[in-house]
């Protein structure tokens, strides 16, 4: 198959990224499957995905009747068999590796022989994952940034696995969407996380022992560094869960203790602190 024939695409978890990929695969054209075990998230990510079509809409990036055609592509289900007749499917449920397991051997069983089967894992092992899939060669990473329908980036992860035909439809998907791939091999991490999430770790370190206030380290990162965002702001965007999940697959897959994840993010998280998704983290975002 080739990117260009790709009509129905299903995606795994409606959370901060399943939203997002469903919005920039319905504005590409593409009929989309949203597919959570939590009813409260599929009623947020359509709220979402209308929201930032609407605003598209607004900056006059796309027709108000554009926006209404892409909301109109999606669908929302309960239930993995809402996606037998899907070319691809692109996981992106909560980052934890049991988890991501199971949902690639219950996908293996009902989608057909020739479905792709992308993750969209920050951190795990792909090769690991499609070992778990009936066809390890129909899977790869397809690793999108937040907010998807902002960032041009696709993180493209070959499992060891993973076919050329595999790979090239991802490349070719990818060009469809407008986004800009760049392949990385399978190692923890990949390339972004493994350079981001230990700078973030680090910031939440400076907080920890006080070395300097949430805005003054977000503040140093920006003026000092050029970044457009703070580590801590940009945590709270990720979410710190996901931040969390991260550095403990880094910290067990390369056992060095470098990337040992910070007592305070742990315990943020224990909290309930997870940053924008929950309100507060960080920041807080409950007045906005
Ligand atoms: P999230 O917590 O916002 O959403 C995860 C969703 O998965 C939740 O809605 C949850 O109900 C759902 N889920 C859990 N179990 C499920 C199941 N069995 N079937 C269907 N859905 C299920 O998380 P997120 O930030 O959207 O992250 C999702 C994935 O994307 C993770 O692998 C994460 O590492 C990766 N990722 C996140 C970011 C980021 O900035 N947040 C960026 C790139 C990649």
């Amino acid at each position: 198959m080739r990117a260009g024939e790709v009509s129905r695409v299903g995606v795994v978890g409606a959370g901060t990224m399943g939203s997002g990929i469903a919005h920039v695969l319905a504005l590409a054209g593409i009929e989309v499957r949203l597919v959570d075990v939590a009813p409260e998230a599929l009623g947020r990510a359509r709220a979402s995905i209308e929201r930032n079509l609407a605003r598209q809409a607004r900056r006059e990036l796309i027709s108000t009747d554009e926006a209404g055609a892409a909301l109109d592509r999606i669908t929302a289900e309960r239930s993995l068999a809402a996606l037998e007749d899907a070319d691809v499917v692109v996981e992106a449920a909560s980052e934890d590796p049991t988890l991501k397991f199971r949902l690639f051997e219950e996908l293996s069983a009902v989608v057909n022989p020739e479905t792709l089967l992308a993750s969209n894992t920050s951190s795990i092992s792909i090769t690991l994952i499609a070992s778990h899939a009936a066809d390890p060669g129909r899977v790869i990473g397809m690793h999108f940034m937040n907010p998807v329908p902002v960032m041009r980036l696709v993180e493209v992860i070959r499992g060891l696995e993973t076919s050329d035909d595999t790979a090239d439809l991802t490349l070719g998907l990818c060009a469809r969407l407008s986004k800009t791939a760049v392949l990385a091999n399978d190692y923890p991490g990949f390339v972004a996380n493994r350079i981001l999430m230990p700078m973030i770790n680090e910031a939440v370190y400076c907080l920890m022992e006080g070395v300097a206030e949430v805005e003054a380290v977000d503040t140093v990162m920006k003026l000092g560094m050029n970044h457009p965002m703070g580590p801590l702001a940009l945590a709270d965007l990720i979410g710190l869960d996901t931040c969390l999940a991260i550095m403990r697959v880094l910290h067990a897959e390369f056992g060095d203790s470098k990337y040992r994840p910070c007592p305070l993010l742990a315990k943020y998280v224990a909290a309930g602190r997870l940053g924008r998704k929950s309100g507060r983290g960080f920041y807080d975002y409950t007045a906005a």
